[in-house]
């Protein structure tokens, strides 16, 4: 095991504490500017020795050259004199996820197992439509939360991904994907979820700072109606996610009553049912117009019932949300503890909801081939050690 486990205690099952490892500086001592906001990238300057109007200059000339164009070498930077490059450069990178591999399913869906500086692994997908492209992006190396039926859920190893590492993951699509200078019109990536590996609400900060460059209308110019940040219901962040960060929100409710939801999605003994859905009716920017996504994975015989799908309505009724469920069957991975409810059963409990008056799409499964699915996302390395000590 890697000397970095020492550091980082792996928390319990019910109540996970949340990781906070910052970030540990490169090896070769260099700042990393992708991830910083436009007044660090100034301050780093200044710091490094720049005069105060020239380190205003030179900071917003490097955003540009980050977030417009895609660039990863100062040499590029032709507003910015020769001599200075090398210096910047000495003292600067401008960095992107190592690609240890890339995979492409039958179905056009793409993955991506990826390597932070200091050698943990984490996965990022892509998901190509007729007429959107949705990057799904990791905000933890693998997750302490252990849901029971995510494959995400066990592993070992965890720690938080920097806003480097999240903002890195949209420019490294980009980058893959051909789309710089970044023009609004036309691009293949458009929308964005978090809905890799991690919980998005226990990393706060770092996917707050990330997801605002990658909104910044300067920066990657992403809208936040094309964002959604998917939770398992941290409820005590719920509503500075809605303040700070605005984007979309979608919950993973997966069951309606507490005996069920404690078995597959353990948070639930800490923050039960009633009080999720009071905080999603409580969720800054939630309106008709943008409601809140309830996931719901499909089980056989555990969560799939008629009554289940009367119940679900009841909820959302009785606490007046502005709703939509999206249902996901059940992704299989080895050694799994569930099945997928069949398409029949997935269909009945659908059209219970449809009927009243709640939009219950099923979602189609995507990348199932190279394991790229949701809740499918575990590194290989991880799946050969798991496998070589079983
Ligand atoms: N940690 C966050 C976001 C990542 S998971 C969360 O739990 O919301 C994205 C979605 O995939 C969640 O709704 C998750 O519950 C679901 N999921 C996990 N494992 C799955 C599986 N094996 N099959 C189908 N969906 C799964
Ligand atoms: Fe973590 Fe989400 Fe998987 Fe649960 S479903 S273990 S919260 S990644």
């Amino acid at each position: 095991m890697s000397a970095d486990t020492a550091l980082m205690p792996i928390p319990g099952t019910v109540d996970p504490v949340p990781v906070r490892r910052d970030a540990q500086p490169r090896a070769d001592g260099r700042v990393e500017l992708v991830g910083m906001p436009r007044e660090a990238i100034r301050d780093a300057l200044e710091k490094a020795g720049l005069d105060q109007r020239q380190a205003r200059l030179r900071a917003k000339q490097i955003w540009h050259w980050i977030y417009n164009r895609g660039a990863t070498d100062f040499a590029m930077m032709t507003d910015i004199a020769k001599a200075q490059q090398p210096w910047l450069a000495e003292r600067f990178a401008i960095t992107r996820p190592e690609v240890v591999e890339a995979q492409v399913s039958a179905d056009g869906t793409r993955k991506w197992l990826l390597r932070t500086h200091d050698g943990h692994d984490f996965e990022m997908v892509f998901i190509p439509d007729a007429d959107r492209g949705t990057l799904c992006v990791s905000s933890q190396v693998g997750c302490t939360l252990n849901c029971r039926f995510c494959h995400t859920g066990t592993m070992a190893l965890v720690r938080n991904l920097d806003p480097a590492e999240i903002v890195g993951q949209v420019m490294l699509a980009r980058d893959s994907l051909g789309e710089w200078p970044s023009a609004p019109e036309g691009r293949m990536l458009t929308n964005i979820v978090m809905m890799g590996m991690g919980e998005p609400l226990y990393n706060f900060d770092n996917v707050r700072d990330a997801l605002r460059i990658v909104m910044d209308g300067d920066g990657l110019g992403l809208s936040k109606r094309r964002i959604t940040l998917s939770t398992s219901g941290v409820v005590p962040m719920m509503e500075r996610a809605g303040e700070e960060i605005g984007v979309n929100l979608a919950v993973s409710l997966h069951a309606v009553t507490k005996e069920v939801r404690d078995e597959i999605v353990p948070l639930n003994r800490k923050y039960g049912i009633d009080q999720l859905l009071a905080a999603c009716a409580a969720y800054p920017g939630a309106n008709n117009a943008r409601r809140i996504t309830f996931e719901y994975v499909m089980l056989k015989d555990k969560n799939d019932s008629d009554e289940d799908a009367r119940e679900l309505v009841r909820l959302i009724k009785a606490y007046q949300l502005p709703a939509k469920v999206n249902l996901i069957p059940f992704n299989p991975w080895a050694g799994a503890a569930y099945e997928c409810s069949s398409p029949e059963r997935i269909r009945a409990f659908s059209n219970i909801i449809f009927e009243a008056g709640i939009s219950a799409p099923v979602r189609t499964p995507r990348g199932r081939d190279i394991d790229a699915a949701c809740g499918q996302l575990k590194t290989a390395a991880e799946r050969k050690r798991r496998s070589a000590a079983a």
